[in-house]
């Protein structure tokens, strides 16, 4: 004290430096400072509406960043923990529901898409969170690697996808299943490394977490040597195909079903591994653009709207077009069919996974559902997807943990009155069979519903996000719904 009394004024402004500077290397950067000084390197940095993919969910975020270093992220997150601030990360926002919304702040990732690391003797790829799902199979190509599963498009980011545990449909798990490291930085800003040999229960909750732990910054995923597909999509009729929904399965390493519900027929894709050489498919590729992405959208809204009752006619005509004969090219080509989509404004949908034999039982309750919802203004147009997936332990929120899995996907347009109570009926009706919902498409998941369908998955996931996040700054009013 004597001492300071004594100094001169200069001495005094140095002091304060000092202690200024040992403050700030022991509590985070204050946010107005990173925002200040990053206003034009991060670009955008003002309020605003913060929309999914279909625009069926939006929210109005203090603040939307942009950031282009891990280091952003950590300040980002230091502030708002020290300010109880919401954080969500987002991906792509091909999300059908409230996962990215927040009032307080989205952190978008678009910025983080590297590919970190290639190791080609394990076969394993590390790459940053916001890399999209083409560019990663573009770059897994160019290292003769491929996924050993793809969803049907391939827009979203690696982070968002692993993250709800999107899917394809195969005689494997998920993408989320895969991961065999991740890089995780928690509400305090520490960065988590996660292998599955030092830290298994960590990495069991990351796989899927809904960005509920943090902000995943990499992941490093279990790849395979590239591969070739022939492929082959026959129109059939549906109820043969459903009754025989186990062969498709058995005899393919690859299979879906495509319908409507209540139409005759349904597609069938088939895809088996071949040693023989890609065939020239631009056509196919055209059409399958054409039809997949823009016919079928359009025609859904407008028949739903105007037309009513041809719901059959347009599957049928369409089945015909897409039906194709056996064809080759590379895994990641022919399993996504759309790389990247046109949002269609109000389109929804929900998806759940049942245990695979109860498949036909399923199914059978989906068309009652419809006919309860048959009305002579509009119809609840909208393709019904039917993909499978073995079981696998390895993520605590997985669909498929401890069974293999028939997922029930069905879409439609969220204008009609009562789509929000045909997705509670849906789920409600696919309860009885255990049907746990896709996280990252509608449902109506709570608590309660959690715990019954995960058991001690739910409660070690909620454990390990209490440790990560013990004053919930990564939860937004869905996942509070679904966590205590
Ligand atoms: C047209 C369409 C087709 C689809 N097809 C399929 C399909 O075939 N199979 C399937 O299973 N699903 C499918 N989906 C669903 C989609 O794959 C998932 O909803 C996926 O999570 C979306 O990824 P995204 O990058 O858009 O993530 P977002 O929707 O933006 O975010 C999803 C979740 O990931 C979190 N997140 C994102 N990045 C990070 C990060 N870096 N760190 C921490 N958390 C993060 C977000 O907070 C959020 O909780 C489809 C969706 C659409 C719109």
């Amino acid at each position: 004290m004597l001492t300071l009394i004594r100094l001169k004024p200069c001495s005094a402004l140095f002091l304060v430096n000092v202690l200024t500077i040992l403050v700030c290397a022991t509590s985070p950067t204050p946010l107005p400072n990173v925002v200040r000084k990053r206003d034009t390197r991060m670009g955008e940095y003002e309020q605003r509406v913060h929309k999914n993919w279909s625009g069926t969910d939006q929210s109005h975020p203090s603040r939307i960043f942009y950031p282009t270093k891990p280091e952003d992220i950590i300040n980002i997150i230091q502030y708002a923990n020290t300010n109880n601030i919401s954080v969500r990360f987002a991906g792509t926002g091909h999300s059908w529901n409230g996962l990215t919304s927040t009032d307080g702040y989205v952190v978008n990732t678009d910025a983080f898409k590297k590919v970190l690391n290639v190791n080609r003797g394990r076969c394993q790829v590390q790459v940053e969170c916001g890399m999209k799902l083409h560019e990663l199979f573009d770059a897994l190509h160019t290292e003769g690697l491929a996924l050993p599963t793809q969803g049907y498009i391939a827009a979203q980011s690696v982070a968002g996808s692993i993250s709800t545990g999107t899917h394809g449909s195969a005689h494997v798990g998920s993408i989320s299943n895969f991961i065999v490291g991740m890089k995780i930085v928690d509400a305090q800003g520490k960065l988590h490394v996660l292998t599955e040999d030092k830290t298994p229960d960590e990495l069991a909750a990351a796989r899927i977490s809904l960005g509920a732990l943090g902000f995943i910054y990499s992941v490093t995923l279990q790849c395979r040597p590239a591969f070739v597909l022939e492929h082959k999509r026959t129109k059939m009729n549906l109820d043969y195909a459903l009754q025989h929904y186990m062969d498709f399965y058995n005899n393919n390493d690859f299979c879906w079903l495509m319908c409507h519900p209540m139409s005759d027929t349904a597609l069938v894709f088939e895809f088996q591994e071949t040693d023989k050489a890609p065939t020239d498919n631009t056509l196919i590729e055209l059409n399958d653009d054409i039809i997949f992405s823009k016919v079928m959208n359009v025609f859904s809204i407008a028949s739903a709207h105007y037309l009513p009752g041809l719901t059959n006619d347009f599957f049928s005509t369409t089945f015909s077009i897409l039906s194709q004969p056996p064809h080759r090219d590379y895994s990641y080509k022919l399993l996504s069919p759309i790389r990247n989509p046109q949002p269609v404004e109000n389109y929804v949908e929900g998806e759940i996974a049942i245990p695979i034999q109860a498949f036909p039982q399923a199914v059978a309750a989906v068309k009652r559902l419809y006919e309860t919802y048959k009305s002579p203004d509009f119809e609840l147009v909208g393709v019904m997807l039917c993909r499978f997936a073995k079981a696998s332990n390895n993520a605590l929120l997985a669909q498929n943990y401890d069974r293999d899995v028939a997922y029930i996907s069905l879409t439609t347009l969220s204008i009609f009155p009562p789509v929000h109570q045909f997705y509670t009926d849906f789920q409600l009706i696919m309860l009885k069979f255990g049907g746990r919902p896709h996280w990252g498409k509608v449902n109506v998941l709570n608590k309660d519903l959690v715990n019954y369908l995960y058991g001690d998955n739910a409660v070690k996931f909620n454990q390990v996000r209490k440790t990560y996040d013990p004053k919930g700054i990564f939860s937004n009013d869905f996942v509070k719904q679904l966590f205590d």
